[in-house]
């Protein structure tokens, strides 16, 4: 038996990979201020940015695509989706939004008054942004092996339940709901095992609070279960995916990730006049409740790209992909946050260039030199990203995000050539400083400088 697990598709049609010297690469980034997220997408020749509305979509989604209903009021790609939510989740309302942080926003609205708490394992920084907009406290409860990335912890989502329950019951009165993110994205892409979703959920209705889920990878997370669970291994993901959204009251869902579609969200809830008040804010800011927000061909794609997600053979490539590139980086010694997660593998910046003090961005430092190696576009998730002026990060990470269906082994392969050439002459990277900053998000639009002459090009592709 063939032990290579493959793609399990094959490509009908193809987009070209902008292909860049060195030299024109140097320019790039000069112009971009040295910040990735100024590039263009013409510039870069794999970009693993994000997973978010990134991915391939099949060709039956396409053909649901042409068949899509686009009536008004009562689409029937409304009632399709609503049928494939309803037969995967249990849960009654089906309300779609045109991206994760609509849903987000209408949840809140509907449950989070000012000076509530929301609990969390980690709140999402849109998910974080919603609370507090609406004058709510997000607090993170997430175990305290996630925040060492050296340990091998298999569920490094989890919620720690002895905090969560301390919480409930010195704060219980201001607590609006418990929420579970799956997979922990913050954190690294990392599970929550099924029983600690169980053990949330029973602390959160024995305080007599509402169980949520921000199910954005609950298939990815769905799969890691039944890899890393005991007693989970025989059972499919569908059925642990089934059993995961029956323990909860409802959930948010940004459908670019495991909905396999470019643009796309879900709220549902299964509380009559929770519904009632989320459909009329819904109108208010997305559209009527058979849209919401969205074209009859996007629902029609999100229906078939919710049971696609699903498939073993996909599921098993998808994290397959994931764990190849972590192996190829690991046996390197590239310092990483383990175990691999869902969607991405995180190099630990500031062990990778131990010389580069964390105000002088490591994983800026990290991310910049990858692009100029090899035009691959990774993301910093440290000080630049989560620091204010003045401020460090716990943790200077460097995350590679896999879209789905995009890439396939070579890529991952040139990837890993491309890590490690940077790798092999780690010691020669410097830092930068910012010359600009917005007040907020920083991120997006900083403007950088290094703060030594960027490595004389050496060979280049
Ligand atoms: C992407 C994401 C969101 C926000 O969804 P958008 O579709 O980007 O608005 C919320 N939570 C998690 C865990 C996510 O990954």
């Amino acid at each position: 038996m063939a032990k290579t697990i493959i793609e399990p598709f094959r490509i009908k049609m193809t987009e070209p990979l902008p292909m860049t010297t060195r030299g024109q690469r140097e320019r790039f980034l000069g112009d971009a201020k040295f910040n990735i997220f100024r590039l263009r997408a013409s510039q870069i020749t794999i970009d693993l940015l994000t997973d978010s509305g990134t991915g391939a979509m099949s060709a039956a989604q396409w053909g649901a695509m042409m068949t899509g209903d686009e009536t008004y009021a009562g689409s029937e790609s409304y009632f399709q989706l609503e049928r494939v939510v309803q037969e995967l989740t249990g849960q009654k309302y089906v309300i779609p939004t045109h991206q994760g942080r609509a849903s987000e926003h209408i949840l809140f609205s509907v449950m989070v008054k000012p000076g509530q708490i929301v609990l969390a394992n980690a709140h999402f920084d849109t998910t974080r942004a919603n609370v507090e907009y609406l004058g709510g406290t997000a607090i993170d409860l997430v175990i305290a092996e996630a925040s060492d990335p050296r340990n091998e912890h298999p569920f490094k989502g989890n919620i720690d339940l002895a905090r969560l329950e301390q919480h409930l019951r010195t704060q219980g009165d201001h607590v609006a709901m418990v929420l579970m993110t799956i997979t922990n994205n913050r954190g690294g892409g990392q599970a929550v095992s099924l029983a600690n979703l169980k053990a949330a959920r029973e602390l959160a209705h024995r305080f007599g609070k509402p169980f949520f889920l921000d199910a954005a990878r609950f298939a990815e997370n769905a799969w890691l279960i039944k890899q890393r669970e005991s007693g989970q291994g025989q059972r499919s993901a569908r059925e642990i995916a089934q059993e995961i959204f029956r323990l909860a009251d409802g959930f948010t869902m940004s459908a670019k990730k495991d909905g396999l579609v470019n643009i796309g969200g879900l709220l549902c809830l299964n509380d009559d006049a929770l519904a009632e008040r989320a459909r009329s804010l819904l109108i208010l800011t997305e559209g009527f409740p058979t849209y919401g927000g969205l074209a009859g061909r996007d629902l029609a794609a999100l229906a078939t790209g919710l049971t696609e997600v699903l498939d073993e053979s996909y599921l098993e490539y998808r994290l397959a992909s994931v764990r190849y590139f972590y192996n190829l980086l690991d046996k390197l010694g590239v310092p990483l946050m383990r175990p691999v997660g869902g969607h991405a593998v995180y190099i630990d910046a500031a062990q990778f260039a131990p010389q580069i003090p964390k105000e002088e961005l490591p994983g800026v430092a990290l991310v910049n030199e990858l692009y100029l190696e090899g035009g691959v576009r990774a993301v910093e998730v440290g000080t630049l990203m989560f620091g204010k002026p003045g401020e460090v990060a716990p943790l200077e990470l460097v995350r590679l995000t896999f879209p789905r269906r995009t890439y396939t082994q070579s890529h991952v392969d040139y990837l890993g050539e491309v890590v490690a050439s940077v790798f092999a002459r780690r010691h020669e990277l410097s830092g930068l400083r910012i010359t600009r900053q917005p007040q907020f998000l920083r991120a997006f639009t900083a403007e950088l400088e290094p703060l030594a002459p960027c490595a004389p090009a050496k060979g280049g592709r």
